[in-house]
């Protein structure tokens, strides 16, 4: 006898907003993504309040680089994140629903390499890691997200407003710590390349450590960018023209620039390539040689960075972090990304708009 028909009933997939870049069809637009499942054991589900966008979500939205998660073909972008914890899976300590949280980016190879173990994925050794919002993982322009509670960090509350620049700065924390312990003397001046927010974070972290600091840009001595650089007690310049430093940042994508400033750098320099993109660049390697010169590489950041950008975040003054920011609804995210605003330094998207 046969038993009674069993009524298979699967719930709609719930799905939320998300700026998705499909990797089949190209296209990069707002639409609807199942929410994430969890959170399971040592997970927290967040729900995402700000992200910021950058020059690395262009690159990935113009294929440069990055890939949507295995078996997909679309990417959720966005990497620099605000979130509040909504909800918490079996095991989670330290963290309660309602903190404020900004997540790390980079999350570890697997098998752990040796770098990745010991807690500096920034560092990983196989490159086998996986980014959200770049490689591998969805990113944050969305409305939640489920995470490792190793992978957040928890914001005080006074910070709210500027949580989303936690991010860059852990970025500018990493390249500064690499900078002075790179430099065998004793640095005083920095040279910044480049105005965007890296450029700006980068001025201010070597201002409040004591630095003379410049930075060259290709905006107006009159631009928004420019007048804040000074105001804060930065020397602005159009050219490198009797510039001359100890330590070179460079955040302005010029690897050209980045080489010309190594003939500006004093003995015992050190120049950071953050954005640089790949050129082909003459290496002036007999002055490099003379100068005891070193070029570095720097990319991510470490849990530690992330501690130190927040420390760094509330030292400063709020009408300085204020000038950066332009806040803008979710639904222009996709045109941000591709056209940058004018007049606008750091582009923050709301997601609950
Ligand atoms: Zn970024
Ligand atoms: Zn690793």
């Amino acid at each position: 006898m046969a038993g009674p028909d069993v009524v298979r009933c699967r719930p709609a997939a719930v799905t939320m907003r998300a700026l998705r870049l499909d990797f089949d069809t190209r296209r990069l637009e707002l639409a609807d993504h199942p929410e994430p499942a969890g959170p399971g054991d040592g997970d927290v589900r967040i729900r995402l309040l700000e992200c910021g966008v950058c020059g690395t979500d262009r690159g990935v939205a113009e294929f440069e680089c990055g890939s949507p998660p295995a078996g997909e073909s679309a990417l959720i972008l966005g990497h620099e994140a605000v979130g509040v914890v909504d909800a918490l899976g079996p095991g989670v300590t330290g963290l309660e629903t309602g903190q404020l949280v900004v997540p790390m980016v980079r999350r570890n190879c697997g098998p752990l390499c040796a770098m990745c173990r010991r807690g500096r994925r920034d560092n990983c050794l196989t490159g086998e890691y996986v980014e959200r919002g770049i490689l591998g993982l969805h990113g944050y322009l969305c409305e939640l997200a489920v995470d490792q509670a190793d992978d957040l960090i928890a914001i005080p509350s006074e910070l709210a407003d500027f949580a989303v620049l936690v991010e860059p700065a852990s970025v500018i924390e990493k390249a500064w710590e690499l900078a002075l312990r790179l430099h065998p003397g004793e640095p005083r001046s920095v040279l910044v390349l480049g105005a965007g927010p890296i450029g700006i974070l980068a001025a201010w972290c070597a201002l409040r450590n004591g630095f003379e600091v410049t930075v060259v840009s290709r905006e107006a001595e009159d631009s928004t960018r420019a007048l804040l650089l000074k105001r804060h007690g930065a020397r602005y310049a159009r050219s490198l023209d009797g510039v001359r430093a100890d330590v070179v940042i460079e955040a302005c994508g010029s690897a050209e620039l980045a080489m010309a400033a190594m003939g500006v750098m004093r003995r015992l320099g050190v120049l950071i390539l953050l954005g640089a993109r790949p050129a082909e660049v003459r290496l002036p390697s007999l002055d490099m040689i003379i100068g005891n010169h070193i070029i570095a590489g720097s990319v991510n950041a470490s849990r530690e960075h992330f501690g130190m950008a927040v420390r760094r975040l509330r030292s400063y003054d709020r009408e300085w972090l204020a000038g950066l920011l332009h806040r803008l609804p979710l639904s222009q995210a996709a045109e941000t990304i591709f056209t940058p605003r004018p007049g606008v330094i750091k582009a923050v998207h709301r997601i609950s708009d």
